[in-house]
């Protein structure tokens, strides 16, 4: 098989791994253009100091011994198989980089005979780039669960980022979706990654000639919909892996019906607006101080499809509003749905000096369609309906009543 045809069938087979961000973009260089985005294997990822990169995204290999019910690659599906060397990804990786096509490198792998050989084989490979070729761009490797953390260790010399997929919310899911996987396999990669991580910062505050570990630290892709495990299960998940993992990023990939197993639930669709939600409750985690506890509970263990998981808070804790943006904190600010860490901060330094007046808000860029029903300003309510959940919720999911577009006859009594 050749190497073109190769990278079709690998770059193909990476697509479902969200753990790095992918673009799946394609556009052709025009005339007076500069550059060209390609669907084939390029996504787009963030480094360190933030900037936004493109990487070529492949698999090692999708000739995979483990049979995981959603997946694509599973051994007991019928696709086309191919595996790279190591050398043939290093090689792929100079020549697209060379031709500014990518500007790194994300490589994950199927189960190649065992964890031992595939950790292995990309080990090898980030070696030669590194040590052969001399890149200095970004590499994300997946790490491999269940090998030898000595190859998980040494690799994180040679790369930027590492993730090991948790794959699925619960260990009872994994049992029965996943069952060559263990997630005490999972976990335990993490944490010794993590622990890596945490030696790797603190040498370098004594010298700056410590050999890097995975300095764009580590991520992780759960999967959405696969087994009946509810948000406040997922969210506490997330949370406890950033508590105890730091891990920089959870992803969230809902699951995309690909295989017929009977274990699977039957989805016309993959639930997008659900991962959407678990995406915004993450970042309230990250940023806004939330609890997954304070988000959903055991009486509500979903976020509700129709609004965002901050608005749904608030509406459910209407006895702490409306607040006056005036007078309170920056945290309570930050709880106001509509009213982002920029905003707050804005909001903060601004009214020092006068207090803030309905204009200035827009101006500042808090969202009104939202906060108005949440706040006061000057002690004025500027809701426009009565103070209850079921009015503002309707008010939130349909902002404003139909407004019909009126023809150039209308009221003149001509009929179109
Ligand atoms: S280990 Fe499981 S999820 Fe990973 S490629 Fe193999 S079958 Fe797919």
């Amino acid at each position: 098989m050749d190497l073109a045809e190769k990278l079709k069938i690998l770059s193909d087979a990476a697509k479902y791994d969200v753990s790095c961000s992918s673009s799946g973009s394609k556009r052709k260089n025009t005339t007076g253009g500069v550059g060209n985005a390609a669907a084939s294997g390029i996504c787009h990822s963030w480094t360190e100091d933030g900037r936004c990169v493109s990487l070529l995204k492949i698999l090692f290999s999708n000739c995979c011994c483990y049979d995981c019910a959603y997946c694509v690659n599973r051994t007991s599906n019928d696709i086309p198989r191919a595996t790279f060397t190591p050398q043939e990804v290093a090689d792929l990786t100079i020549n697209f980089y060379r031709r500014n096509y990518i500007e790194g490198l994300f490589l994950s792998s199927a189960i190649i005979k065992n964890c031992d050989y595939t950790m292995e084989m990309l080990l090898n490979t980030v070696k030669i780039i590194r040590k052969v070729h001399r890149f200095n761009g970004y590499i994300h490797l997946k790490a491999i669960p269940g090998a030898d953390f000595k190859l998980i260790a040494e690799a994180g010399k040679y790369v930027d980022r590492m993730s090991a997929n948790i794959e699925l919310p619960s260990d009872g899911g994994l049992k029965l979706l996943a069952p060559q996987k263990k997630q005490t396999d999972i976990l335990g990669s993490m944490e010794r990654i993590s622990e890596r991580i945490t030696v790797y910062k603190e040498d370098r505050k004594l010298t700056n000639k410590t050999v890097p570990f995975v300095p764009a630290g580590q991520s992780t892709q759960l999967i959405v919909g696969a087994t009946p495990d509810h948000d406040l299960k997922i969210l506490q998940l997330s949370e406890n892996l950033y508590r105890n993992y730091q891990l920089k990023r959870v992803y969230y990939s809902a699951y995309v019906p690909v295989s017929n197993d009977p274990k699977l639930p039957m989805l016309k669709a993959p639930p997008l607006v659900r991962e959407n939600r678990l995406y915004q409750a993450d970042w309230l985690l990250r940023f806004y101080g939330f609890s997954a506890q304070e988000l959903l509970d055991n009486n509500n263990p979903n976020f509700d499809l129709q609004l965002d998981p901050k608005s749904n808070w608030a509406l459910r804790n209407l006895h702490l509003f409306p607040l006056e943006v005036n007078r309170v904190d920056y945290e309570l600010l930050l709880r106001v749905p509509g009213i982002g860490v920029i905003s707050a901060k804005r909001i903060v330094a601004a009214r020092r000096f006068a207090a803030l007046s309905y204009e200035d808000l827009k101006k500042i860029g808090v969202v009104l369609k939202r906060a108005r029903y949440f706040i006061t300003c000057r002690g004025k309510y500027y809701g426009e309906v009565p103070f209850k959940e079921h009015t503002i919720r309707q008010r939130i999911i349909s902002p404003q009543p139909s407004v019909e577009q009126l023809t150039m006859f209308d009221g003149l009594g001509y009929k179109n």
